[in-house]
């Protein structure tokens, strides 16, 4: 397909929406067009349940951190202007499910930019504790933290990104570090979690990945992948590149050495931060995390106070992304 005949495609979705009650960019139209293989009906469709989403979960007015509310993050953010570097702390605001989440996670980032400008998400896969996980969190807290930091993705580092390429960024690259792996996460119950976050990504983010590595994969990860495959899309499985010890390369190639952490080949230790470049409880290189009183035991990412006052404060709320 031409680029003619995509923007062509982008104006025909636009006119057979009429008025919504946002104003969309062409981007986010595109993600909807791309998501669906270029067909408007289909694309129209998930726009459509996707801002019926968003007006019944109340998601435009998702409280998201940026350098002028002072809101606490939700995990780790490293090189990005609009906001400073900063770690997850059990603050005031932070609900307790965030916290108690975070106590068993091999660390997660959000550090710097890929070549494309795009962010670079970084789990440490390998070192959950996803017994622990799936045992002291539900799939309800899950999704509430996954959608908060969803939100301030898309409403804070995206435009921060976006400014910087000098062009419109809506996708992140994600590398999942499996060192570690072993047969201790081939566990149902927190694959299911994976399975609810790759569900909502799909239907009410589509499209918002740039490249997806998966690396140190060990040999019990095959098993895994064969069922975590089944519940993706294809264009989701067509940007997975799953690599095994030699990744250095590949990673290279995507992200330059200064913005990649070292343990994963770079020459990034970030280490004016505590935890350095990914802060993690389970390898316990950053203060460990207490849940007090103030976190609030609550699905959502945040207290319901900070919850609530977004509604009506645009400083809470922070910006919209489309
Ligand atoms: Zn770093």
């Amino acid at each position: 397909m031409t680029p003619e005949e995509q923007t062509e495609l982008i104006k025909q979705l636009r006119t057979e929406l009429g008025n919504i009650e946002y104003q969309v960019s062409n981007e986010y139209l595109e993600q909807f067009l791309i998501a669906r293989s270029w067909n408007v009906a289909a694309a129209k469709e998930q726009l459509l349940s996707t801002i019926e989403w968003r007006k019944a979960n109340d998601i435009n007015n998702h409280p998201v951190a940026t350098a002028e509310n002072k809101l606490p993050v939700l995990y780790a953010v490293r090189g990005y202007e609009s906001i400073p570097d900063s770690n997850l702390e059990s603050a005031p605001g932070i609900s307790e499910s965030v916290i108690r989440i975070n106590k068993y996670m091999g660390g997660a980032c959000l550090h710097k930019v890929d070549r494309e400008g795009c962010p670079i998400y970084i789990e440490r896969l390998g070192y959950h504790k996803a017994k622990d996980i799936a045992k002291n969190a539900t799939v309800e807290e899950i999704q509430g933290y996954h959608i908060g930091c969803n939100e301030f993705l898309h409403r804070v580092v995206m435009k921060d990104c976006s400014k910087v390429a000098g062009r419109h960024i809506n996708r992140e690259t994600v590398i999942f570090d499996c060192t570690n792996m072993g047969w201790g996460q081939l566990h149902m119950p927190a694959l299911q979690f994976i399975r609810a976050i790759a569900d909502c990504d799909q239907k009410y983010y589509p499209e918002t990945l740039n490249k997806f590595f998966l690396v140190n994969a060990p040999g019990a990860f095959v098993y895994v992948w064969k069922i975590v495959k089944a519940w993706l899309d294809p264009g989701t499985i067509a940007k997975i590149q799953i690599i095994g010890a030699d990744f250095k390369e590949p990673l290279l190639k995507q992200i330059a050495p200064e913005n990649l952490p070292t343990f994963l080949g770079g020459e990034c230790t970030c280490s004016h931060m505590d935890g350095g470049c990914v802060p993690s409880q389970v390898l316990k290189n950053a203060k460990p995390l207490e849940i007090n009183a103030h976190n609030q035991n609550v699905p959502t990412a945040y207290n319901s106070d900070i919850m609530t006052s977004a509604k009506s404060s645009e400083v809470t709320r922070g910006p919209t992304f489309y």
